[in-house]
């Protein structure tokens, strides 16, 4: 679905040169929980903005359906963030002065009016349902993260990305956090998880490892342990 190829990122902040990625080659599949595992600073945020569109790549390739997207118009890429890309991040970023029902419906809203009618069940979907007229500040952290779940999902993306969505979460709430983030995985949509929290590693298809912006090891688990 999609892959990264020959990937190398440099940022430069006038004369300094900092080497974030070298020489990534990864593949993202439909119907897979793939993990990418490494800790602080080796490049996880910065190899997951590429595969959201979200940052180029000083070289390589990153090809979509075919389609190589780093090289495609600014049109093309909006298109591609909007419509097939979901995010989570660490920090939730919902709106604070909507409710939880009405951080979900922004999103389901955004493929059309007719899709309001499936905001329920992305709540009943990671259990906020009860808290649906709740504001983010009335929340727990795990129940942040959750709505901000069922947001993403709201897009109906192919491929949701997760930067570190238990961060700021203890290790019981963190395992559910991933236990939905595996049960969002269909024969539609891929889910990537780039984390430094090891939990994770034994419910995902693909375990990739990166060390100093480099892959150090890929792990195929041809049988994942199933959540519930
Ligand atoms: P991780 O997500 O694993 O913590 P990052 O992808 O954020 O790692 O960062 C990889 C490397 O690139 C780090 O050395 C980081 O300091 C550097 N880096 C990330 N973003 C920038 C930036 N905008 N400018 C300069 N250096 C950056
Ligand atoms: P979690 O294990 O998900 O982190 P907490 O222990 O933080 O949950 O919270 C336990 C319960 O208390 C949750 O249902 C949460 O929604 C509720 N709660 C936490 N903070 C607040 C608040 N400021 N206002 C209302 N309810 C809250």
């Amino acid at each position: 679905m999609l892959e990264l190829v020959n990937i190398n990122k440099q940022y430069k902040n006038g004369s300094e040169v900092t080497v974030a990625l070298k020489d990534i080659n990864l593949t993202i599949r439909k119907n897979e929980l793939t993990v990418i595992l490494g800790p602080s600073g080796s490049g996880k945020s910065t190899t997951l903005n590429i595969l959201g569109g979200m940052d180029n790549p000083s070289s390589g390739e990153v090809i979509y359906e075919g389609e190589r997207i780093e090289t495609s118009s600014l049109k093309a890429l909006t298109s591609y963030r909007k419509n097939i890309v979901g995010f989570v991040f660490q920090f939730y970023n919902l709106i604070s002065n909507l409710t939880v029902e009405e951080n979900v419906a922004i999103s389901a809203r955004l493929r059309g009016k007719q899709f309001e009618k499936e905001v329920p069940n992305y709540m009943k979907q990671v259990d906020v349902y009860k808290r649906r007229n709740n504001f983010p500040d009335q929340l727990s952290g795990g129940e942040m993260q959750r709505v901000s779940i069922a947001r993403a999902l709201a897009k109906k993306p192919k491929l949701l990305l997760c930067d570190e969505p238990t961060g700021a979460l203890d290790t019981q709430t963190s395992q559910r956090v991933f236990g939905i983030l595996k049960k969002s995985v269909d024969a539609e949509t891929a889910v990537v998880i780039v984390t430094h929290n090891p939990l994770v590693a034994g419910i995902a298809n693909q375990v990739i490892k990166i060390k100093d912006g480099r892959i150090e090891e890929t792990v195929e688990n041809s049988n994942p342990l199933e959540v519930e």
